[in-house]
């Protein structure tokens, strides 16, 4: 299928191929979807909202709700604001959200509706709420959108009532439910309270009831993202999807942030644990050291399989700084490191890793599968770990691959298992580990199959 992509590397600076990303709405509509009793309105036509929706519901296999402003000719040349204004006042009579959470598509961006002006002058119901965030998705990507949106939250919503609710802020980024819940059982072995934001766990992994819910159980609540304004700290996980929203509560709210890269890998979850361990003064829970030291019984028993194995990693950024940095640790060699969403921040952290570690590999943020397909058919990796669109390359190249990140709409069940923490920690190395062995196997001529590997 890709059987033609070029070896010889074409610089490109005016076109996209193969994109690593998509829009910044399907972000922005996933953030919104963590809060509790929220639907997202996307503004702009029927088309990208239905994209965005699909996008999300083939990720997560569960039902994603968002309404839409419906732009027609009318709305596409003299601007959104009746279509919107009409939309609240349906959306609230008709589907009855505590909130509603907009955001801008390309089409309103480019007309440049003022949305605030807009929502200022519609009909929302006495104690019901209205937010929004700008997304146009000719800038950034799907992780701009989502920190945008959480930023929204924060900018609408938090608020220092001076009273201290010692409380943790926990803004987990751009993850999936399942981690959300694995961050959450480790401030529960804290003991400590905290408030995630936001939290698509209980939304986009919830259990089947055999009963329609508009409105799952799961999701911050507005109060808690009111409350957030009180808290002690900020703990933001993921530079690209969470450092926005966690100085925005610092500078409205006096509330301390502290960044962390998402605590994928043993150094990188360390670090969350030190970081509570730190601002509460508790220790680290022997649950958690006793995981800890099953990661590295893990790592130990099986280096063999992965130790010195060149590795093509691509997604999204956050994810993919903590994913090198895991395969650093353990003896792999990311050879290839790829985002679609841009910043030089990403090319000097992960720059930098590969330097210290003293690895001749290539670094691009803001790159597509084109150019990583081309690096890869110049010098081949052992293993490609990435999203769903790395496939193609996977299948022609032949090498094995690892799906992990967003979005996967090939497979099933990942959303509702964690990648972070030590937990995670165990999964990533079973995924790369069995990854390989599966192929050694498929492989090896009838006389070498061995039995024990
Ligand atoms: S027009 Fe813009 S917002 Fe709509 S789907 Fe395309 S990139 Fe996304």
């Amino acid at each position: 299928m890709l059987d033609l992509t070029p070896r010889e590397y074409s610089k490109r600076s005016a076109l996209t191929v193969n994109p690593a990303k998509t829009c910044q709405p399907v972000g922005a509509m996933y953030a919104a979807l963590g809060i509790h009793k929220c639907l997202p309105h996307s503004h702009g036509s029927q088309g990208c909202c239905a994209y965005h929706r699909k996008f999300l519901t083939r990720n997560f296999r569960d039902p994603v709700m968002a309404s839409t402003s419906s732009f027609t000719e009318g709305a596409s040349v003299f601007g959104g604001g009746t279509n919107l204004k009409t939309a609240i006042k349906n959306v609230f009579s008709i589907y009855n959200p505590d909130i509603i959470a907009i955001h801008t598509t390309c089409l309103s961006e480019t007309i440049g509706d003022d949305i605030p002006a807009f929502v200022a002058t519609a009909q929302v119901p006495e104690g019901k709420l209205v937010i929004h965030a700008n997304t146009p998705s000719y800038q950034g990507s799907h992780v701009t959108g989502f920190s945008n949106m959480v930023k929204a939250m924060v900018k609408y919503l938090a608020a220092n009532s001076k009273t201290p609710n010692e409380k943790i802020n926990i803004l987990p980024g751009f993850v999936n439910p399942g981690d959300m819940r694995e961050i959450k059982r480790i401030m529960k072995a804290f003991g400590q309270e905290y408030i995630m934001l936001p939290d698509t766990s209980g939304v986009l992994d919830a259990p089947m009831t055999g009963k329609y819910e508009m409105y799952p159980k799961g999701g911050t609540t507005v109060d808690e993202i009111i409350d957030s304004g009180n808290s002690m700290a900020t703990v933001a996980l993921g530079s690209f999807a969470s450092s926005e929203a966690a100085y925005e509560l610092e500078k409205k709210c006096k509330v301390p942030g502290k960044v962390l890269k998402t605590p994928i890998g043993i150094k990188a979850t360390d670090d969350l644990l030190m970081a509570i361990s730190k601002l509460t003064g508790k220790p680290i829970p022997a649950e958690l050291e006793e995981e800890r030291g099953q990661v590295v019984d893990i790592m130990v028993d099986c280096h063999y399989h992965y130790h010195g194995k060149k590795v093509a990693i691509f997604g999204d950024p956050d994810l993919v700084i903590a994913l090198t940095e895991f395969t650093l640790s353990l003896g792999m060699i990311p050879k290839y490191v790829l985002t679609g969403t841009p910043g030089d921040a990403f090319e000097r952290e992960v720059k930098f890793m590969l330097e210290e570690a003293g690895i001749d590999g290539k670094v691009k943020a803001l790159g597509d599968l084109f150019a990583l397909h081309q690096w890869i058919k110049q010098e081949p990796v052992d293993l490609i770990m990435g999203t769903t669109y790395g496939k193609y390359i996977a299948r022609a190249e032949d090498i094995p691959f690892a799906r992990i990140g967003f979005p996967i709409l090939d497979r099933s069940v990942h959303s509702y298992l964690p990648i972070v923490g030590y937990k995670g920690a165990m999964r990533i190395i079973e995924m790369i580990s069995n990854t390989l062995l599966d192929r050694q196997d498929r492989d090896a001529a009838d006389e070498d199959l061995e039995l024990i590997l």
